[in-house]
């Protein structure tokens, strides 16, 4: 009697032990041999057919059919294409982007293209077709409150608070207008990000929207709130004035100017004094370029002097033009529609350029301007319908901005409660 109660003792111990050790090995149960259930499984249901995944990212050369090739004939993947045409057509398919090719039993069942991060193509093999919709993802939204302080640069900070530089660039260009990030920048700067964050399965799949932000920059605060006004989305401080301009304030994110607009020019290359009509933006080759306002593209082309170029046309007689691009963005051609902060190309050197940079122009009637100083108006106010409704959305989102602030430092509720 006494001998068991010890051994069950022990037992329990030798089991506390293994509960408490993180990789513990896995106990294994001596009761109920595992095969026999299986048998019983196996009894009660015939096997399903088992759906495989085979998934993966667009590899540069790759088509639907070089993709498809291991389980579907040509002329398959011709009819599957076929099909695929009135909603999206296979050669879009974008280097980089993920596919998914599901299997029953190792014959085609389906195959889902990543559009973008809202949508994706799924292709499912029917009785005599394949039915191609398009479909939304779905995710789990979080709302987050990103929090930081600048010791260096905002990429550095935004990494230091734990998020990708994706978020920096959107916050930068956020408040573009409100604070030049490259000249204006400081040690002591904080920012602070109600965001929205997408997961799938757990999985952190990217930023949805900004909902408010908050900037403090050499002890100025700025702040943006989301609202959507009579069906357009707007971000707006919390007086009410549209952060949104004509233009964006630079076409490339957080880079300096390294030679301005002027009338007289030594050219490095040419040799002799010119006009340069434009200012230069330092960066790598393939940054971003993007379209500083809403256009139309006027010219796409490339020629000796100004390598890759593309010309865009915007309301008031405005012309934009982007010189000596790597590449264009996919898609651009004379006649196209963009919109402002849209991806048109990426910097590079083509044409006459001593070094990878960004010469960005404008005209207005035809006329070189200097961009620099180009009068640009802000995008309409909180109209005074939503007024009210717009003071209740600060009401409530401020206050999460604020989030454990006051109870760190009190200095700060201070200047806030003055503001
Ligand atoms: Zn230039």
């Amino acid at each position: 009697m006494k001998y068991t109660h010890l051994t069950s003792l022990l037992c329990l111990f030798v089991a506390i032990f293994f509960l408490a050790c993180s990789d513990a090995p896995e106990i294994a149960e001596p009761t109920c041999p595992p095969e026999k259930k299986i048998e019983t499984k196996l009894a009660e249901a015939p096997p399903k057919p088992e759906e495989t995944l085979a998934c993966g990212v667009v590899a540069a050369g790759n088509s639907a059919a070089s993709l498809l090739k291991p389980w579907l004939s040509p002329q398959e993947i011709h009819a599957l294409a076929k099909a695929c045409r009135p909603v999206f057509r296979l050669t879009r398919m974008r280097v980089g982007k993920p596919y998914k090719v599901a299997t029953l039993d190792e014959d085609f069942h389906r195959f889902e293209y990543a559009i973008d991060s809202n949508r994706y193509l799924e292709v499912v093999r029917g009785k005599e077709d394949f039915p191609a919709p398009i479909k939304a993802f779905t995710y789990d939204v979080k709302e987050v409150l990103v929090r930081g302080e600048v010791k260096g640069s905002l990429y550095a900070a935004m990494q230091e608070a734990g998020e990708s530089s994706i978020l920096a660039v959107r916050l930068g260009n956020l408040f573009g207008w409100e604070i030049d990030f490259v000249r204006d920048l400081r040690v002591g700067d904080t920012f602070s990000v109600l965001v929205e964050k997408r997961f799938t399965q757990g999985k952190f799949k990217g930023y949805g929207h900004i909902l408010a932000a908050e900037f403090t920059n050499q002890g100025c605060t700025y702040d943006a709130f989301r609202m959507e006004c009579s069906g357009k989305v707007g971000y707006y401080s919390r007086d009410g004035r549209n952060l949104k301009h004509a233009f964006l304030k630079s076409p490339v994110a957080f880079t300096r100017i390294s030679s301005g607009y002027s009338l007289k020019r030594w050219h490095p290359i040419l040799k002799k004094y010119r006009p340069h009509y434009g200012v230069d933006y330092a960066a790598p080759v393939g940054t971003p370029i993007h379209a500083i306002g809403n256009g139309t593209l006027r010219v796409v082309a490339t020629n000796r002097g100004s390598g890759k170029h593309i010309f865009i046309t915007h309301a008031n007689g405005y012309q934009s033009g982007y010189l000596h691009m790597s590449r264009f963005a996919r898609g651009m051609k004379r006649g196209k529609k963009v919109e402002q902060g849209q991806v048109i190309g990426y910097v590079g050197q083509t044409g006459l350029a001593t070094g990878p940079h960004l010469c960005f122009r404008m005209k207005q009637w035809g006329k070189p301007i200097n961009p620099v100083k180009v009068k640009v108006t802000r995008e309409k106010s909180i109209p005074d319908s939503e007024k009210e409704a717009f003071a209740r959305l600060v009401a409530k989102l401020r206050p999460l901005l604020h989030a454990g602030i006051a109870a760190n430092t009190p200095e700060v509720k201070e200047i806030e409660n003055k503001g």
